[in-house]
């Protein structure tokens, strides 16, 4: 049996089931949480975040991968809470996003790597949850700093056998600059998702992506720019009719609390962008494209379980 650690402890890769690559409990800014703790409800952040799970639990999601990164505002603790109320399964993440990582300018790549090994081998501090996956993110492009951050990045996943799924600005085809830097490090690219790539309507784009190994994260559907479902759906339909099926995750980038826009303005301006969208409302489209049921199963539940059967530490 293998098995995965999820927020709530070791479960068997095959409980996962259907899963979505790349959402969030929450997404914030650290530092406001730190000066204004008043701002922030956490309780009702809980409760938020299980309503919004109970729901997908409801529409067929059995686990979610929350890529939320050290610097967002990843909170393992609230994260377990959600996952054991809610029933749905809640892989946690390690790793840093595209801007500038301060704490490191003047300390060395290992100790980035070595802070990353440790979330995933012992634990994020003393909460007792480990991460299983490394998010890093490029945007608008690749930087010397980012570069860093990738490396780190490539060696802790090397370490410790875990995917790293990523964050990518793909009109400037940042996901390539990605591969060539993580293959660089010595990664098998079979154990890293390029995200984000569903915003690009390059499909040569994305099958060199494929083409290089790595999968396709499709995981912004329901964010209508740069892209409707309609046409994020099109473009999943066309990549599994040449045969890319088992390289392709599904999700929606969503969060159950998002504090970059004050409370309730993300549910009325983009009402798609949710954790039952792609069960509810875009598997059918791609059904109605002529995407199989067994391709739909290959994307939404073989690929992820894959992606965290091969790790070398359970
Ligand atoms: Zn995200």
């Amino acid at each position: 049996m293998a098995t995965v650690q999820s927020a709530t402890g070791p479960i068997d890769t095959a409980e996962l089931g259907f899963t979505l690559m790349h959402e969030h409990v929450r997404v914030g800014w650290p530092a406001m949480y730190q000066q204004y703790p008043e701002l922030f409800d956490r309780d009702e952040e809980i409760e938020r975040a299980v309503t919004r799970l109970r729901a997908a639990k409801d529409a067929g999601v059995q686990s979610i991968v929350d890529l939320t990164p050290i610097d967002l505002g990843r909170d393992a603790t609230l994260i377990a809470e959600v996952s054991r109320r809610s029933g749905v399964n809640v892989i946690v993440a390690t790793g840093f996003y595209y801007s500038i990582p301060f704490h490191f300018l003047m300390r060395t790549n290992d100790e980035m790597t070595a802070l990353m090994v440790r979330d995933i081998t012992e634990g994020i501090s003393t909460t007792g949850v480990r991460a299983s996956v490394i998010k890093c993110a490029t945007e608008p492009e690749l930087t010397e700093i980012n570069e860093r951050v990738l490396r780190a990045s490539a060696r802790a996943a090397r370490q410790t056998g875990v995917p790293v799924c990523t964050h990518t600005y793909p009109a400037n085809r940042t996901g390539l600059d990605q591969q060539r830097v993580l293959k660089e490090e010595g990664l098998d690219l079979g154990r890293t998702v390029i995200g984000h790539s569903d915003d690009s309507e390059d499909i040569t784009y994305l099958e060199e992506i494929i083409e290089n190994g790595s999968y396709c994260g499709m995981d912004r559907i329901g964010i209508p720019r740069p892209r409707t479902s309609e046409q994020r759906a099109d473009m999943v339909a066309k990549l599994v009719e040449k045969g890319y099926a088992e390289r392709i995750t599904l999700s929606h980038d969503s969060c159950c609390n998002f504090h970059w826009a004050p409370p309730g303005l993300i549910d009325t301006a983009v009402p798609s962008w949710r954790l039952t969208h792609l069960a509810l409302d875009v598997i059918p489209m791609l059904r109605e494209r002529g995407v199989s049921d067994a391709a739909i199963h290959t994307m939404t539940v073989e690929n992820p379980r894959r992606l965290f059967e091969n790790s070398s530490l359970h």
